[in-house]
């Protein structure tokens, strides 16, 4: 490091961020607008076996993926997490998000509550945060208007949210989905934070004392 460089730079490091909350809670959405706004922030593509809804990209959006796929990468340790959810499997990816982080990006992972506690045990150093519709009637509207699931799905999703509600307590944080802009802003302001927590930063203070002062006068 030389005295030029920000202490900001040296300093900021890659971390888990995990992204949960019910069917229609807007997660997608708010994902998005948080990566169009935040370069350093990468999306961990997630595998599934449910089939793509119209519009949806092999790749971008998930991974589509046999059963008999899934499976093998299960056998192959290749997810860092995996559940079954609703009515399908969905799982991380292993290899992809190591290696954002070890570039020191913030990879964020929109998944289940299931594979957020399995995250939980093996990455201390991951942000939890969960994502709340304003009530629970609205949940339901967002989840009917989508159209994109059937009858039974959608009272499937409705019922898990309610399950999901009760993890709640397992996260670091809560955001409110009301407004877009506003849930994008409380997760900014969580990130800004999070870099600036003491234990994210190992050396921190012989990093500070090995900087030399070259600047004369002043106090
Ligand atoms: P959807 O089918 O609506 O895209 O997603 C259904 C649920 O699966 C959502 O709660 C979503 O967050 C979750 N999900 C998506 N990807 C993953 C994943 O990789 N792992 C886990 N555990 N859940 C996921």
């Amino acid at each position: 490091m030389n005295n030029t460089e920000s202490w900001w730079e040296v300093m900021a490091k890659g971390f888990l961020m995990v992204l949960s909350g019910p069917s229609g809670s807007g997660k997608g959405t708010v994902s998005k607008a948080l990566m169009e706004r935040n370069d350093d922030i990468v999306f961990s593509v997630s595998a599934t076996t449910r089939q793509p809804r119209p519009g949806e990209i092999d790749g971008e959006n998930y991974f589509f993926y046999t059963k008999e796929k899934f499976n093998d990468m299960i056998d192959n340790n290749e997810f860092l997490e995996h559940a079954f959810v609703h009515t399908n499997y969905y799982g991380t990816p292993k290899k992809f998000v190591m290696e954002q982080i070890e570039k020191g990006e913030i990879v964020l992972l929109e998944i289940d509550v299931q594979g957020a506690l399995q995250i939980k045990k093996n990455h201390k150093e991951a942000v939890f945060i969960f994502l709340l519709p304003p009530t629970m009637d609205e949940l339901k509207d967002r989840i009917t208007k989508r159209g994109t699931e059937s009858k039974a799905d959608i009272d499937t999703r409705f019922s898990n949210a309610f399950k999901e509600l009760d993890f709640v307590g397992e996260y670091d944080f809560f955001v409110v989905n009301d407004k877009v802009e506003l849930a994008v802003l409380d997760i900014e302001a969580i990130i800004h934070s999070e870099r600036l927590r003491v234990k994210r930063h190992k050396n921190i203070k012989e990093q500070v004392t090995k900087k030399q002062v070259t600047k004369k006068g002043g106090n």
